[in-house]
C-alpha cells in the first residue's frame, strides 16, 4: 500500500499522484487529498491505483447519490460537490489550452446547471445473458465487466419509468451477440422513442411499452425495422422543432441545449445580412434556430438521415468545392476536432467569425492554436456543463477575424 498526495486531476476525472515520479492514476480522489493506494497496473510511464483509505479528507468530498458510482463507471465527479467540478473543469480547460496550444487566455466561468441530476435524455443499456439470467447495465469503466443497474440518477425520470418495465419483463427478450437497448425522451411528447439492437422483444412486453413509447424500432444485422408507432420523435428546441430518427445526434442535455444555442446566436452577432456555413450541423439545431437572423444559411453533415435541406457530405470534402464565400462559420466536429486540411478551407474562405463547438479541450486548442497562427483573434473560450458528475467538458470558443 502506497501513501500519496493528489496533485492534479486528468480528463477522465482521475486523481494524479507521484510514487517516486511516475505518475500514477487514483479514480475517485479530489487535489489535495492524501490516500491510501493499492496499485493495480504498473505500466512503464504511469500506473493506476485504486483508493483504499483517505488519510486526509478534502472539505469539498461528498456522499455520492448513486448506489453504482463506484462500479459503474458512467460517472466520475459524484463524490466532489457541484461547485467543484464546475470550477475543476473550468481550470482543466485553461491548463489544456495552455498545455496543448501554448494559449495563455482567462477561460469563463462554466455556465453550470440549477439541478445537475436528472438531464440526459437518452440512455443506451447493454446486454448480456451470464448463467441464465439478462444482465442490464453499463459497462465499468476500462473493462467488459457489465454492471447490471436498476436506476440512473442521470437520467430523466420517464426513461427510468420505462426501463423498469423493460427490466421487470426481462424474460421476454431474445438476446442475441452485442445486444443493448437505446431509448430517447421527447420533451414535445413526453414519450420515448426505443430501439432494440441485436435482441428481440416479444408481444406482451412490446403491448406494455406502446403506452409510453411513441415508436419502437428493431435493428438487426445493420437493418433497421419499425415495430410500432411514428418514424420519427419531435423534440422543441430553441424556438423551433426537430423530427430525429433513432440515429440522428441530438445533445443529451436539453436544459443546457437551449444555453448553447442562445449562445451560439449572440456570438454569431447576425444582422439579417449575414451568409452563415454551419458545418457537422447534426438535424440543424443551430442553423434553423439561426435562419431567420440570417441571409443564408447552409449545413453540411454527412449523416444523411440528419438532414432535409442541407449539404450530404463529409465537410473536408464539400466545402473545398463549395464556390459560395461565407460571412460566419460555425463548426460542431465530433471529438477528433478539424482535419488540418478542413482548417485551410475555412482560412481560404476568410469568416469574419468562427464559432467552435467541441466536447474535447484538448483537439479544440489544438485547432484554436491553428486558427490564431492564421490571424484570428480568441475572444471567449466558454465551458458549459452538458455532462454533470462526468468528466466532459463542452465549451464554446468565439474567433474574430484581425
Ligand atoms: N451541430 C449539431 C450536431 C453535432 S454532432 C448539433 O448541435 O446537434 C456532430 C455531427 O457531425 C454529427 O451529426 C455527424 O453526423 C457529423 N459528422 C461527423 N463527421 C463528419 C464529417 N467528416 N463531415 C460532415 N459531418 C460529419
Amino acid at each position: 500500500m502506497l501513501n500519496l498526495l493528489i496533485e492534479n486531476i486528468n480528463h477522465d476525472g482521475e486523481g494524479i499522484a507521484r510514487n517516486k515520479g511516475k505518475v500514477v492514476f487514483i479514480p475517485f480522489t479530489i487535489v489535495g487529498e492524501q490516500v491510501n493506494v493499492e496499485i493495480v497496473e504498473d505500466k512503464k510511464y504511469y500506473s493506476r491505483g485504486i483508493l483504499k483509505e483517505i488519510v486526509t479528507k478534502s472539505s469539498h468530498r461528498i456522499e455520492a447519490k448513486c448506489p453504482y458510482y463506484y462500479n459503474c463507471g458512467g460517472c466520475s465527479y459524484q463524490h466532489m460537490a457541484y461547485q467543484m467540478q464546475t470550477s475543476l473543469k473550468q481550470k482543466i480547460v485553461q491548463n489544456t489550452f495552455k498545455r496543448i496550444g501554448g494559449i495563455d487566455f482567462e477561460v469563463k466561468e462554466l455556465i453550470g446547471m440549477q439541478k445537475p441530476w436528472n438531464y440526459r435524455n437518452k440512455v443506451t443499456w447493454h446486454l448480456v445473458e451470464e448463467q441464465k439470467s439478462i444482465k442490464m447495465g453499463f459497462y465499468r469503466m476500462r473493462s467488459n465487466i457489465l454492471i447490471d443497474i436498476q436506476q440512473c440518477t442521470l437520467l430523466k425520470p420517464v426513461l427510468n419509468e420505462v426501463s423498469h418495465i423493460i427490466r421487470e419483463m426481462i424474460h421476454e427478450l431474445k438476446i442475441g451477440e452485442k445486444s443493448s437497448i437505446m431509448i430517447r425522451h421527447s420533451n414535445d411528447l413526453n414519450k420515448v422513442m426505443i430501439e432494440f439492437i441485436n435482441c428481440i422483444p416479444g408481444k406482451n412486453l412490446l403491448k406494455k411499452l406502446s403506452g409510453k413509447a411513441h415508436s419502437i424500432y428493431l435493428q438487426q444485422r445493420g437493418s433497421l425495422k419499425l415495430l410500432f408507432g411514428e418514424k420519427g420523435l419531435t423534440q422543441r428546441t430553441g424556438h423551433s422543432m426537430f423530427i430525429l430518427g433513432p440515429h440522428d445526434f441530438f445533445q443529451i442535455n436539453p436544459e443546457q441545449n437551449e444555453k448553447l444555442i442562445h449562445l451560439v446566436c449572440q456570438y454569431l452577432d447576425l444582422s439579417g445580412t449575414e451568409k452563415v456555413l454551419d458545418a457537422y450541423c447534426g438535424v440543424g439545431t443551430f442553423s434553423i434556430n439561426i435562419a431567420r437572423d440570417a441571409f443564408r444559411v447552409l449545413g453540411i453533415d454527412s449523416n444523411l438521415q440528419a438532414i432535409n435541406n442541407a449539404i450530404v457530405g463529409s465537410c473536408e470534402h464539400v466545402l473545398v468545392n463549395l464556390k459560395t464565400r461565407f460571412n460566419r462559420i460555425i463548426v460542431d466536429p465530433p471529438r477528433a476536432g478539424l482535419k488540418e486540411a478542413f482548417i485551410r478551407s475555412i482560412l481560404s474562405v476568410c469568416p469574419k467569425i468562427i464559432v467552435y463547438i467541441s466536447c474535447n479541450p484538448s483537439t479544440l486548442a489544438r485547432d484554436i492554436k491553428q486558427f490564431i497562427l492564421n490571424d484570428y483573434k480568441l475572444i471567449d473560450i466558454q465551458p458549459l456543463d452538458m455532462f454533470p458528475q462526468t468528466s466532459n467538458i463542452e465549451n464554446i470558443v468565439l474567433l474574430q477575424k484581425i
